[in-house]
């Protein structure tokens, strides 16, 4: 470690006697440099965005994550850990620029992405938090579910701009749209029993105290396929948005 807090050192000298059975405790929990020094937080998280703001490629997106790629700035820069106030959509705002012409039928100016693209399209790297697995999402699709603000949401439908910047992941210049009809998916498939509308009506019934059993029987299908639906494993394209009766409350 480099850079040191100041007046940590002094601390420790004064450790003697009686005080020193409390600064042994209090040492245990002071390995973070941020807990000698909270306002050293900032101070890190700016040279972050000042680095990325110069690198912006540096660290690509398609490959780590974006708390990751803090974390290797902050190892090549100053070499210290990550403060606990940085949250990874921190980073990804660090990662874009304000920009582009006014256009019309939105509000508010673009937020360029910076960071990588793949296929044309802004990427960001995840981690799937069961598996372990490394995936590439769209940008814009990431910031429309891990809002700065609010609930972390999982749309299954796929991001359009509506200002027309490929750049943009303005999470106000992006809606999702429903995942593209020519696809062979949900009730598009061609051995499609269901459409979306027969699925709907199953949640209903189901949510109005059918048991999963009575709705397999009713339409003639697997029970399982039944629960699948109702555990939105399922036809989840038809049931978004939707709340589902379950174990522990409505899903
Ligand atoms: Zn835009």
């Amino acid at each position: 470690m480099r850079i040191r807090p100041a007046g940590r050192t002094a601390k420790a000298k004064s450790a003697s006697g009686k005080n020193r059975r409390r600064s042994a405790r209090r040492n245990r929990s002071d390995r973070s440099p941020y807990t000698a020094r909270p306002s050293l937080q900032k101070v890190n998280i700016d040279i972050i965005a000042a680095f990325l703001r110069r690198f912006p490629l540096k660290f690509s997106t398609a490959r780590l994550t974006l708390l990751e790629i803090a974390d290797k700035v902050l190892e090549k820069k100053v070499q210290m850990p990550r403060p606990a106030k940085l949250k990874a959509h921190m980073v990804f705002e660090m990662l874009t620029r304000s920009g582009g012409r006014a256009r019309a039928g939105v509000t508010g100016a673009c937020s360029e992405w910076r960071g990588a693209f793949k296929g044309g399209y802004p990427v960001v790297t995840t981690v799937n938090s069961q598996r372990g697995h490394r995936l590439n999402v769209d940008a814009r699709k990431y910031i429309l579910e891990n809002p700065a603000r609010g609930r972390r949401r999982n749309f299954r439908t796929i991001p359009q701009n509506l200002c027309g910047n490929v750049k943009c992941v303005n999470p106000r210049h992006i809606r999702m749209v429903p995942i593209n009809p020519d696809s062979h998916q949900g009730e598009n498939h061609p051995r499609s029993k269901f459409t979306d509308k027969d699925v709907v009506r199953m949640v209903k019934e189901y949510n109005a105290g059918s048991t999963a059993r009575e709705i397999a029987k009713k339409y003639d299908i697997q029970l399982t396929y039944v629960e699948q639906i109702m555990r939105k494993e399922k036809r989840t394209e038809a049931t978004e948005g939707l709340k589902i009766r379950g174990r522990f409350g409505f899903r």
